[in-house]
């Protein structure tokens, strides 16, 4: 007992230590394979070894063995930090180590589940009647979206998907944005829907899927169709028109799935509420709560509209398992069967924040996101993307010079950013999604671009 609270509060003592540190040190992870492998390999040892040697050489390595990415300056992907609140609630969701799946293993968890996702109904403006499961991430909310999708579809047609399979079952059509995110092509690989079997809808300058260009290809279409969008372009940031878009499913009768990892949390701020207009007239919505809700990975979300198809995509029967009447099973809403009670963090960290909390957090990080647009704009750079809300693409001149200056950013350390491409120009991408960045950090963070730009440009004139 007298070493079990040891070890708790060695892991805690370090967290702590890390987590103060996590600003003074380079925002890239410094340490190469190569050296954390040779730190942690050759100690696989009969008899083992103490456990507190163990926790120290494992909290030794993410010193430098990790991406700051709980600081306030790490804007690469979009990935947001974690809360302390929410760190804080994960540490008890792994010490009751709660099997999540079930009612009767953990009321607690499934409880929560309950009202955490109507709390982010409430949010989102979506109605009370959908149902909603925790998954690990994006991918596996959008994985189980078109899973309810797929059988919602042919199910209409008289087919039974979950147990014939798709030989022989009335093909779908299934229509996506030239813009979605490579996950839903991961999703239609699993689910048999085939990746590449897919109409490419046109999108916009800024990436949003254009009705029109939907509307015509729906036109040659006819039986089971599910249409893919998304709110939150990973790289612009941009948001499909949901309520034009739903006007034409809705027409076809297609189901519409709507991708919004970091997005849909722009539902929590009344000044960006209206980029997710139409957003009820989804069949299905695929978000992450690790990414701007700022909980620790991993933390997915799907919310469906028709709870039947949802639960009757992922529930399978067990002898073994009965499910407990009148209470809500959180296996039915998810791929997996034994998980954490991943939804704790989210339900503290709503919980914390409050409506007016949440709406705070998304709205400083667009702040911070058009200060870093007016200052590189400022200094001469080109802005490549409308930024309308917490995503801006820079561009530092030719490819070549845009990489180099990226290069240059990551190894001065002060803030972390990644490249990408958009409509065939190399960029780099800012990401504000961590409730940890201040003002100051975003001045920092500029000062640093600009001194790797201008260092950049003198050393290849
Ligand atoms: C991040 C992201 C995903 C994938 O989510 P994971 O949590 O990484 O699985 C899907 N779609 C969009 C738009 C995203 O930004």
């Amino acid at each position: 007992m007298k070493e079990r609270e040891a070890l708790l509060k060695r892991a805690a003592e370090h967290t702590i230590r890390y987590l103060e540190n996590v600003d003074q040190r380079p925002v890239r992870a410094s340490a190469t394979s190569q050296e954390l492998y040779e730190r942690l390999s050759d100690a696989f040892r009969q008899g083992g070894e103490d456990p507190s040697s163990v926790i120290d050489a494992i909290a030794e390595a993410a010193k430098n063995g990790t991406a700051a990415t709980q600081g306030g300056r790490f804007f690469g992907f979009v990935v947001g930090g974690s809360l302390p609140v929410s760190t804080a609630t994960d540490w008890l969701v792994s010490g009751w180590d709660q099997n999540a799946a079930i009612y009767v293993l953990s009321p607690l968890a499934a409880v929560i589940e309950r009202i955490a996702a109507e709390w982010i109904l409430q949010i989102t403006g979506l109605p009370a009647t959908w149902s909603v499961g925790y998954v690990t991430g994006g991918s596996m909310a959008n994985f189980t979206s078109l899973a309810a999708a797929r059988r919602h579809a042919l199910a209409e047609e008289g087919w039974d998907v979950e147990a014939d399979g798709l030989f022989g079952a009335p093909p779908i059509d299934v229509v996506v944005s030239e813009e979605a995110h490579y996950t839903i092509r991961t999703s239609l690989r699993m689910l048999g829907l085939g990746g590449e079997r897919v109409r490419r809808i046109a999108v916009d300058a800024q990436g949003r899927m254009r009705p029109d260009a939907l509307a015509d290809a729906l036109r040659d279409t006819s039986g089971p169709c599910i249409v893919c969008t998304q709110i939150g372009n990973v790289n612009t940031g941009a948001f499909d028109p949901i309520d034009e878009i739903a006007d034409v499913t809705a027409e076809r009768g297609a189901w519409l799935h709507v991708d919004g990892a970091f997005g849909l949390w722009a539902s929590g701020s009344s000044s960006y509420k209206h980029l997710v207009r139409g957003i009820e007239r989804a069949d299905s919505v695929a978000t992450d709560a690790h990414k701007w809700l700022n909980v620790p990975y991993d933390c997915g979300i799907v919310l469906c509209a028709h709870p039947e198809s949802h639960r009757g995509a992922m529930t399978l029967a067990a002898a073994y398992i009965e499910d407990t009447p009148l209470e809500r099973d959180p296996r039915g809403f998810t791929p997996e069967e034994s998980r954490r009670a991943r939804a704790v963090p989210v339900y503290a960290v709503l919980r914390t924040l409050g409506p007016s909390g949440l709406a705070d957090l998304i709205e400083r990080c667009c702040r911070h996101a058009r200060r870093f647009a007016e200052a590189l704009e400022g200094a001469g750079h080109e802005i490549l993307n409308d930024v309308v809300l917490n995503q801006v693409l820079v561009s530092f001149g030719d490819a070549d010079t845009t990489r180099r200056v990226i290069s240059a950013i990551q190894s001065d350390g002060t803030c972390w950013c990644g490249g990408t491409k958009w409509k065939g120009r190399a960029a780099m991408r800012i990401s504000v999604s961590s409730w940890a960045t201040t003002d100051d950090d975003v001045e920092l963070s500029i000062e640093a671009m600009l001194r790797a730009a201008t260092s950049t440009s003198e050393s290849n004139p």
